[in-house]
């Protein structure tokens, strides 16, 4: 399968994918896949949802966008969905992760100008971190392997290790204005950040007068059985970064923030042009009400429970399999090396979609209302790839 007109940037399995419904997806010769992938933690619902379907079709009729120049209820309505379910009190509407970090180490900068003039900029990002790719997100995104063919990227950057406190507190200083970081490392492997580290960073960050960014573009919305992963690991940000998931596949992202950050930023200071539309809002309204009053996060924490069960019957039984970690539907299965490429393929021609990260670690992300029985169908899949 290939396609000369599209750039070469992915490493594209051999299917050409049709139509879904809930956790399966069918190519275009009508062959059908267990979904264990969902868009990488976007289709948090599954396919073709019907009361997301309802929302586009009802939206789509009345106002699809309209410029930030005016006001929406959708809009105002999702905001304060979103302040609501995550403590937090100004939103920011863009259209993606890489765009909400960016938007979320803009007001970082603006703010360490205001509280400490031109010298308060420096940011402090983790090693293994993955937050875009766009020029000032992948200067915080600490993998050599992204960053090498574009320096110079931003300045005034500083790498930290994840979960390693002294490692903060030697790069730590007055002139920082900000430490972003991911709850739960995702494309580097599925690696949680410690309680205790993330509440050492927060009173660093209050000592020095800089602010916190968690950065929950994949764990956020639902997929850690909280709303958000902060929420379970006990410290609050400054600001909260999220997107995939928030509208359940349509392209969404938003920037949470408390009043400390986000009160610097004025009219002028930024913008975007499709961001916080009606048709987004009515969508992102929409996931929330599934994931709040729908029971969806609990079965998320009913179906972790299940799947990390299982996973782990799995590492007793066979070597190769070295770890099984995450939190609610955000799961890492860790390989000894080189096996994980195989186990994704050998599933994937037995029709499961699984997606792999940093640290021969393979993902299990499926949408936040899969079943039992679909676990099922899934696990024997993933144990036949791994017997062989
Ligand atoms: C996917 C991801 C991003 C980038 O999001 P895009 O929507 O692809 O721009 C940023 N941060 C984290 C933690 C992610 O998982």
């Amino acid at each position: 399968m290939n396609n000369q007109h599209v750039m070469n940037t992915y490493n594209r399995f051999d299917i050409v994918l049709d139509h879904g419904e809930g956790t399966w997806v069918y190519d275009s010769k009508g062959e059908k896949y267990l979904d264990f992938v969902s868009g990488i933690a976007v289709n948090c619902l599954g396919h073709c949802h019907p009361a997301v379907i309802q929302a586009i079709g009802e939206q789509s009729k009345k106002l699809m966008h309209v410029s930030n120049l005016y006001w929406t209820e959708n809009m105002m309505e999702f905001a304060t969905g979103l302040a609501e379910a995550s403590g937090l009190d100004k939103i920011f509407f863009n259209n993606s992760g890489t765009e909400a970090n960016e938007t979320a180490l803009k007001i970082a900068r603006k703010y360490g100008k205001v509280k400490g003039g031109n010298e308060k900029s420096t940011i402090i990002y983790m090693k293994e971190s993955f937050h875009g790719r766009s020029m000032g997100a992948l200067s915080v995104t600490g993998q050599e392997k992204y960053q090498e063919a574009f320096k110079p990227l931003i300045g005034g950057t500083c790498e930290a290790v994840f979960n390693d406190i002294e490692s903060v507190r030697k790069v730590m200083d007055k002139n920082v204005c900000a430490v972003i970081l991911e709850p739960v490392q995702g494309e580097s492997g599925v690696l949680p950040a410690t309680p205790e580290f993330l509440a050492e960073v927060r009173s660093l960050c209050d000592e020095y007068d800089a602010l916190l960014i968690f950065d929950e573009v994949q764990c956020g919305m639902g997929r850690s059985g909280k709303m958000f992963a902060f929420q379970k690991l006990g410290t609050s940000p400054d600001i909260l970064t999220t997107a995939k998931a928030i509208a359940a596949g349509f392209p969404m992202g938003a920037v949470m923030a408390n009043n400390r950050a986000a009160d610097h930023f004025v009219p002028g200071d930024h913008g975007c042009t499709f961001g916080g539309n009606p048709l987004g809002c009515a969508i992102g309204l929409t996931v929330l009400d599934q994931l709040l009053n729908k029971g969806v996060l609990q079965n998320v924490e009913d179906m972790n429970t299940y799947l990390m069960g299982k996973l782990n019957e799995l590492k007793d039984k066979y070597d190769v399999i070295e770890d099984v970690r995450g939190i609610g539907l955000l799961i890492g299965v860790q390989f000894a090396t080189g096996k994980k490429d195989t186990v994704a393929k050998y599933c994937k021609d037995n029709k499961l979609l699984l997606v792999g990260a940093g640290h021969e670690v393979i993902r299990f992300l499926p949408p936040l209302n899969v079943t039992i029985e679909e676990i099922d169908i899934a696990l024997k899949i993933f144990e036949a790839a791994i017997s062989k």
